[in-house]
């Protein structure tokens, strides 16, 4: 076994082998671009770029017409988000998303804030959940988009969109979700499921990093955006820019094997991701399941840590790779804001840990990442005042604590 254990598989995914192959000719041998019109190496690339617009649409139940090429969920986002603002902005200008979404989609609504928009930054329940009944209460006549991310990607909690979508179109807003994590991963269908608009990056589902797309229904609504990419007009005018192709190649290909493989890796994932959690739990007590108990992503375990220093774990752990709800791992110094939004406390926020199961996870992998997380939490426990008192069984909330003077 390698170690670190790479079990970061929210924050980034390595590219298949069967990607790989697929993209190498379009780096060499068939390298056109595929706005050329007038030739064989324009064409091929054309028809592969085609291929690819198959299997992503495929993998969603979307047609391949509705399908813009990104270079990944930030820009997708940021087009979904900013194109309904612009395009919508006379009809109204309040848009409805929520405190748990990613900072792409934060930032981007912080941005439309500034320019005259209003946000309604719904505060999910203590899984993570938005309902539609969340978002009905919240609804305004000048309301013109709804954004809610279909699984997130700290707690892995899935939110109810089909519901949340029908709403949407009872009410003639549009909706859009961040699938970043649900695609590929979950069942979803942009038909059965009421979404208008959905981004999606191949980083994320075991391609390459820097390419993505954005799904744009073309009928029952028909949504329109306004280009944040002025250019050759690429895209049905959406998004300028030459396009990538051998990573438009690699995220087909990435697609394509998700669709095949979904069923099958879901169930692996899900009972690797409850093997880790029984191992943790039948040996440490007071440990916090962070999300939805059912409603949540197969791949992803979020659990926090009771009486431990948050950061004195992570060193402990330092042979897997994870990340943390803490501040220490992060850029900025706030604890994680999503586990904030779902009233988190700081301290249980400071020892959470985010536990991806990916592919390429063994089981091997997950008994040595789990033997390690139960020696360094019994071994910070054994140091910890906090926990011997728990343990004589003193409620800690009833404790006078002397002040210092
Ligand atoms: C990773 C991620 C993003 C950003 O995607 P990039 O392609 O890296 O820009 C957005 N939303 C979610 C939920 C993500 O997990």
């Amino acid at each position: 076994m390698k170690t670190p254990i790479y079990m970061d598989y929210q924050a980034t995914t390595p590219v298949d082998p069967r990607v790989l192959e697929a993209m190498l000719p379009y780096f060499s041998d068939t390298f056109g671009n595929a706005a050329s019109r007038n030739h064989a190496y324009g064409w091929t690339a054309e028809e592969a770029v085609d291929k690819a617009r198959q299997q992503i649409a495929s993998l969603m139940g979307a047609s391949p017409k509705e399908i813009v090429f990104t270079s990944g969920s930030t820009e997708g986002i940021n087009l979904a988000i900013k194109g309904v603002a612009e395009m919508y902005g006379a009809k109204g200008k309040h848009i409805i998303t929520s405190q748990a979404e990613h900072k792409a989609v934060l930032d981007t609504c912080m941005h439309l804030e500034k320019q005259g928009y209003e946000v309604t930054y719904l505060k999910p329940d203590k899984t993570g959940r938005t309902t539609a009944e969340d978002v009905a209460a919240a609804l305004r006549d000048d309301t013109i988009l709804v954004a809610l991310m279909w699984a997130n990607n700290e707690v892995g909690t899935v939110n109810p969109i089909r519901e949340i979508g029908a709403l949407c179109h009872e009410k003639g807003v549009i909706f859009f979700t961040d699938g970043t994590q649900a695609i590929g991963k979950i069942p979803c269908d942009v038909e059965a499921d009421n979404v208008d608009i959905a981004c999606l990056s191949a980083h994320k589902i075991y391609g390459p990093k820097g390419v993505g797309a954005l799904y744009v229904r073309r009928r029952k609504p028909r949504v329109r955006l306004v280009a944040q990419m002025d250019g050759g007009g690429h895209e049905r005018g959406m998004r300028s820019g030459t396009l990538n192709v051998p990573g438009i190649v690699g995220l087909g290909k990435a697609c394509e094997l998700c669709e095949q493989e979904l069923e099958a890796e879901a169930k692996r994932a899900a009972e690797l991701r409850d093997y880790m959690q029984e191992l943790i739990t039948s040996e440490l007590d007071h440990v916090h399941l962070n999300g939805h108990p059912e409603h949540r992503l197969p791949n992803c375990l979020n659990l926090s840590f009771n009486y431990v220093e948050g950061e004195s774990l992570l060193m402990g752990i330092s042979d897997v790779a994870v990340s943390s709800g803490s501040a220490c791992t992060s850029a900025s110094l706030e604890p994680s804001h999503v586990l904030r939004s779902m009233d988190v406390g700081d301290d249980l926020a400071h020892s959470s840990i985010r536990f991806g199961i990916g592919r390429f996870t063994t089981k091997e992998e997950v008994e040595f990442a789990a033997k390690l997380v139960i020696e360094n939490v019994k071994r910070l426990r054994e140091m910890s005042p906090l926990y011997e008192m728990v343990q004589e069984g003193i409620d800690l909330s009833t404790v006078q604590w002397q002040a210092e003077h």
